[in-house]
């Protein structure tokens, strides 16, 4: 498969010296091995998305030297293709409708099984409440604006093991410098993971499934983010083999941080890109502040 890799930032905010960082590393990864970058603009939270930030992003990567092929791939545009895996995973008896909220989850969550963590990838694992209750049938329609839980037990039931089981190859490092070949037990994902949203009420998607169709899609073969994602790959490990998708090779990098240690976030606007273009760096000085 030719190297094909992608930066994927959500236009909700600008872009900092972390963006930078994961950008100018998944572009020179690239380069360095003949392949292709592509950028994708993951906006299905509509409510925090804005097209100003978007052209922002555009304007930033362009300004750090980068190019990619357009049209840009922008991922409310394939909100039909999200319901569709939906749908199937629907009809599969996968999915289970949930109508919790944060504080009912909470409550019911506090007294995780010992030796399983509370918190998973996606915040407090779910204790399966909605689970429990649900009936599926086979006939009855995917019910709209709620959210979509994937029951975990059942996924790991049908997907086919190879005598490998569930992995992913890493090239770059987990939090706790995990690296090559990363093992994912069926314990591990029912207990450190859990039920994950896969649509969220009113957004009609998730994260989740958005990135694993659209890395298909777009035929990535390295996927290059941040080590805040590592501990959700092997969500979209499940979900490729739910779906039919290939598992790509991840490179997960560590995250900028700021002066007191802590990671920048999207409100960190005294580190945007814009910020320092404004007081007169050039692209070089960015690549030297995050160590390229
Ligand atoms: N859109 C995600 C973010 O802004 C990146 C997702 C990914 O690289 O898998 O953090
Ligand atoms: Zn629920």
């Amino acid at each position: 498969m030719k190297f094909t890799t992608r930066f994927a930032p959500s236009p909700t905010g600008p872009l900092h010296l972390g963006h930078a960082y994961s950008a100018l590393l998944a572009y020179d990864l690239a380069v360095r091995n003949s392949g292709t970058f592509l950028l994708r603009i993951e906006d299905i939270d509509q409510s925090r998305s804005r097209q100003h930030w978007e052209d922002q992003i555009y304007d930033d990567l362009t300004w750090l030297g980068l190019t990619w092929p357009r049209p840009v791939l922008r991922q409310f545009d394939r909100m039909p293709l999200y319901r569709q895996a939906l749908n199937r995973l629907w009809s599969q008896g996968l999915l289970y409708p949930c109508t919790c909220n944060r504080k009912d989850i909470a409550a019911a969550a506090s007294a995780p099984q010992e030796g399983f963590p509370l918190h998973g990838p996606d915040g407090v694992i779910y204790p399966g409440t909605c689970r429990e209750k649900w009936t599926h049938q086979v006939q009855s329609a995917i019910p709209e604006d709620v959210a979509l839980r994937l029951n975990m037990s059942e996924a790991l039931r049908r997907i086919a093991k190879d005598a490998t089981g569930l992995r992913f190859h890493e090239t770059g490092a987990g939090p706790d410098g995990a690296t090559g070949w990363i093992d994912l037990s069926d314990e591990q994902m029912l207990h450190g993971v859990g039920d994950v949203v896969l649509a969220r009420r009113g957004m009609g998607t998730s994260y989740h499934l958005s990135v694993v169709l659209d890395d298909a899609a777009q035929n990535i073969s390295h996927v290059v983010r941040g080590q805040d994602l590592f501990d959700a790959t092997g969500i979209h490990v499940v979900l490729q083999r739910l779906l039919g998708g290939e598992t790509p090779t991840y490179h997960h990098h560590p995250l900028i941080r700021d002066d007191t240690g802590k990671r920048l976030a999207k409100r960190d606007d005294a580190r945007a890109i814009a910020k320092y273009r404004a007081e007169g760096a050039t692209p070089e000085d960015v690549r030297a502040m995050v160590g390229l």
